[in-house]
């Protein structure tokens, strides 16, 4: 089962997802895998490097949406896709709602190209499920700039008007796939958060 974790900046996606996967164990699911994106296999990683390298100030946008769909095809190939082979629950952090929200809309590439360039990369191979953490902007650039420890590149990255349309992006997608994006309130505490994911998942996996 192949589930995707999606959210803006600062809506905790990382945090939940540590404790989340915590928690699966306890209750005794096995066979996870936790991964992310961009990276989660050395390829990737090193693409990660590229894209999100501060000084790479002259990365044209369809430059990053190649790389971001390069990134994700190795990391498919490589990680996933292995690993639902067998049966194994896989947990990503970011898959192609990224792209769609943050390249298609956000950056302006255009919703339907960045899909069509991420098609060629997929394959086909959608999530079963989609949980959007859903943190209003203002919240999620809040909490980024009270938080010391987030990498470099990271902080005061994207400003608040870019973070609002990332979200709008997210809300579009949500009324496009609602089978298979589900939302859950992450403007809780963070426990909660990770109980509402939990259920919203148990009906998609067994232990
Ligand atoms: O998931 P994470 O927060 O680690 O993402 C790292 C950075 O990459 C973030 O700043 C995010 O805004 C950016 N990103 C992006 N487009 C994507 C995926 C991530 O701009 N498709
Ligand atoms: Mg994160």
């Amino acid at each position: 089962v192949f589930i995707t974790f999606e959210g803006v900046e600062g809506a905790g996606k990382t945090t939940v997802l540590d404790l989340l996967y915590e928690k699966m164990i306890q209750e005794g699911y096995k066979n996870l895998l936790r991964t992310r994106e961009p990276g989660g296999i050395e390829i990737a990683e090193q693409i990660r490097n590229i894209i999100l390298n501060p000084s790479h100030t002259k990365m044209d946008g369809r430059t990053e949406a190649l790389l971001y769909a390069a990134a994700r095809r190795q990391h498919l190939v490589e990680k996933v896709i292995p690993a639902l082979e067998e049966g194994k629950i896989v947990l990503c952090d970011r898959f192609v709602d990224s792209s769609l929200a943050y390249q298609g809309y956000a950056r302006g590439l255009g919703i339907d190209e960045v899909w069509l360039i991420n098609q060629f990369a997929i394959q086909n191979r959608m999530p079963d499920l989609t949980l959007f953490l859903d943190l209003p902007p203002e919240r999620g650039l809040e909490r980024i700039t009270n938080n010391g420890d987030r990498e470099q590149n990271r902080l005061d990255l994207e400003a608040l008007s870019f973070h609002k349309k990332v979200y709008e992006a997210y809300m579009m997608l949500m009324e496009q796939f609602p089978e298979r994006i589900k939302r859950v309130n992450a403007d809780q505490p963070v426990e909660q958060v990770v109980e509402d994911c939990y259920q919203a998942l148990s009906d998609k996996v067994r232990k």
